[in-house]
């Protein structure tokens, strides 16, 4: 049985998913290591569990704190290719605002974080199943070049910045579908919402606010 938790941190979303090993999606901004060690701890399972580190992109809020969770886990870290430049050198990758409240948030993105090797680089469709979660990692480029979502075999999917959960990152309607307020090729990012609606998800996981509301039709943010 594959259960996913989503760990709530200040401004994103991680989630550990939980088969016969524990596999980490994302990993916050940075000093938000005890956060995720006290999930874990939640869960009746140990750091040491952990098989694997995976991304959904390479933005501040979601590698924060992979180096200080690998040096204590020993586990793999895993990005898309395309993504994995910015983040051997700590960086976000470049991202456009598509709206007003974008362009505003665009000042409060720290661009940087503790960079680390990358184990595993991702290049098409990445199988779970040896990291012990019945699952895949499927492309969905758009937010970044590099972004992907993960695709269990129970129907769920964690789909990181292709959309967003609500206003003001999740803050207000949470499960409202939203598209993100910053993406880097919106043809892509169409692309990548039709591929996943396609699987049509049990449930919806993103890295801001959700998890999502089924078949709601999703909404610009008004400004
Ligand atoms: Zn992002
Ligand atoms: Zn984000």
């Amino acid at each position: 049985m594959t259960q996913v938790i989503q760990i709530r941190l200040k401004i994103s979303n991680a989630f550990l998913i939980l088969g016969e090993k524990l596999v980490l999606v994302d990993t916050g901004s940075s000093g938000e290591t005890s956060t995720i060690l006290n999930a874990i701890r939640k869960a009746g399972l140990d750091i040491n569990d952990l098989s694997l580190i995976l991304h959904t992109h390479a933005h501040f809020d979601h590698c924060g704190c992979t180096a200080d969770l690998q040096e204590k886990s020993g586990a793999l870290v895993a990005i898309h290719k395309f993504d994995s430049h910015a983040f051997l050198e700590g960086r976000s990758v470049p991202v456009k605002p598509i709206n007003l409240f974008g362009k505003f948030l665009m000042y409060f993105m720290k661009d940087g974080y503790q960079p680390t090797k990358i184990d595993i680089l991702i290049e098409n469709e990445f199988d779970l199943h040896s990291y012990g979660v019945a699952g895949k990692v499927i492309m969905t480029p758009g937010h970044t070049p590099g972004s992907i979502s993960v695709l269990l075999d129970n129907g769920e999917i964690i789909a990181g910045d292709l959309l967003g959960g609500g206003r003001l990152v999740g803050l207000f309607q949470p499960e409202r579908p939203r598209y993100h307020h910053w993406y880097l090729d919106m043809n892509d990012v169409e692309k990548s919402i039709a591929r996943v609606m396609a699987t049509s998800p049990k449930r919806l996981y993103v890295g801001h606010g959700g998890p999502l509301a089924g078949n709601e039709p999703i909404k610009h943010f008004s400004w």
